[in-house]
């Protein structure tokens, strides 16, 4: 039996974990029961993770929506050259914002890092910010000597800045840029094609962030990171040069188990010849896709951009030091895959109001535009939905839900003989896809109102009160 097989029967034989809010604690009843034992974390770890929050967390990334501009704005100042580091444009996007590239080190190890090419995901580039700060005020620390004399880093930040700016995941042509590596039709993908040329790294990094509902394998808990050796052919064969990556994905899982016990995964490992993280790794480069997912109560991302910086330097000590070989594969192999994907919201034992129609028992799903601020919500199913799961429930039991319209702040009840204006709307059924703008109502004709969703969740009110 293949250990990942063999991994996933006992992951169902587990009594699921309820995932609990984030806390300072480490989540020691989440223990993943990897068949293979995850060695002790580091040593150097505990006194990182101390000097993080006043030292190293670079000040200005709060909301995690930035655009390249600002991003730019906060990492510049901490980009000196007596520091060592060097930026250069290498480029222009779509909307003409400048591409650049860091580098900084002196060794021969050549280290390329890229993140945000798909515009909302900025885990990875807060964490950069933080590396460079890390990089540059802390010369003196062993870590970074070693770091400056043994690799040579080249990162390149936001690698779309267009769909950053939009907070989108595609450039501004609708583009993926990640399945643009073979044609090479964007310029953002042409700019980094060029720079992997130039650098020649032997090892990559490939910077992502994934969508919050993930499980890790079939347990009920939210995958917080994702880790992969990203093939480089259809058959997923481990040369050498896949196995420093997987080693190197084995030191991350042993950094950050302490903190993500049981919420840390593997990505399938099915070939993509238009992926990039694929493609370096098919030209030589060992590398490494890193995803971020979600921390329940981690609205903005902060705790996991720390525990992202923290990997990322496990990883790049790992290739600096060469302590990576001989790592067992079995720490990455081990991770159960990526599975479902939990839609966000469910409203259970309510009844469905839709003037016009008579009432009927009906369960809610909602998924928002950001799962963890709970905004841009859009209804995702209806009706008998018992047997789905959700990141968060609301009883709605005794309740009825009564589709809304109108602006915010001046909202109406959608009734049947409506013959108001267009703003108002016609009545808007809940249907999949449409706005999730709803009331939840004692009364069928939504009067007597105990909570409103008006797409975004009211975090004053997350849910109704306790009735
Ligand atoms: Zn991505």
């Amino acid at each position: 039996m293949r250990p990942a097989l063999a991994l996933c029967l006992l992951l169902t034989m587990m009594t699921p974990t309820t995932i609990a809010r984030d806390t300072d604690a480490p989540d020691v009843t989440a223990t993943s029961r990897a068949t293979t034992p995850v060695p002790p974390p580091p040593s150097w770890l505990s006194d990182l993770d101390a000097l993080y929050d006043t030292d190293l967390r670079a000040v200005g990334l709060d909301d995690r929506t930035f655009n390249a501009e600002h991003w730019w704005s906060v990492a510049t100042p901490l980009l000196d050259k007596h520091h060592g580091f060097r930026i250069d444009e290498i480029g222009r996007s779509v909307e003409d914002r400048p591409l650049r590239h860091v580098r900084w080190g002196t060794g021969k190890t050549s280290v390329l890092l890229w993140s945000q090419m798909h515009g909302d995901e900025s885990t990875a580039s807060m964490a950069l910010a933080d590396l460079f700060r890390f990089l540059g005020e802390h010369a003196d620390h062993p870590l970074v000597k070693q770091l400056h004399a043994n690799t040579t880093l080249h990162i390149f930040p936001i690698v779309n800045p267009d769909g950053a700016a939009r907070f989108q995941r595609r450039n501004a042509q609708g583009i993926d840029l990640n399945r643009d590596a073979r044609m090479l039709a964007t310029p953002e993908a042409r700019t980094l094609k060029a720079l992997f040329d130039q650098v020649k790294p032997t090892y990559g990094f490939n910077l992502h962030d994934q969508r919050v509902g993930y499980r890790a394998g079939n347990s009920d808990r939210g995958t917080a990171i994702a880790l992969l050796s990203p093939p480089y052919n259809h058959a997923a064969d481990v040369n050498d040069v896949r196995t420093r990556a997987i080693e190197v994905a084995g030191v991350i899982r042993t950094a950050l188990e302490p903190y993500l016990a049981g919420h840390i995964a593997r990505w399938d490992e099915e070939f993509d010849p238009r992926a990039f993280g694929d493609l370096t790794t098919q030209w030589g480069a060992s590398t490494v896709l890193i995803e971020a997912g979600g921390i329940e109560g981690d609205v903005q991302k902060q705790r996991l951009r720390k525990l992202y910086f923290l990997g990322l330097v496990a990883a790049l000590d790992s290739i600096a030091t060469g302590k990576h070989a001989g790592v067992s594969p079995a720490l990455y192999r081990d991770l159960p895959e990526n599975g479902d994907v939990w839609p966000d919201l469910a409203l259970r034992g309510g009844t469905l109001s839709v003037p016009g129609h008579p009432p009927t028992r009906a369960d809610l799903l909602v998924n928002f535009r950001n799962p963890l601020t709970e905004t841009g919500g859009a209804i995702a199913d209806v009706g008998d939905l018992g047997t789905k799961k959700a990141r968060r429930t609301i009883d709605a039991r005794g309740l009825f839900i009564v589709p809304i319209a109108g602006h915010a702040g001046e909202r109406t009840v959608i009734e049947a003989n409506d013959d108001n204006d267009e703003d108002a709307g016609s009545p808007m059924p809940l249907t999949p896809g449409a706005s999730a703008r709803f009331v939840l109502s004692r009364d069928p004709q939504g009067r007597d109102v105990v909570w409103t969703l008006d797409g975004d969740v009211d975090p004053a009110t997350p849910s109704p009160p306790v009735r």
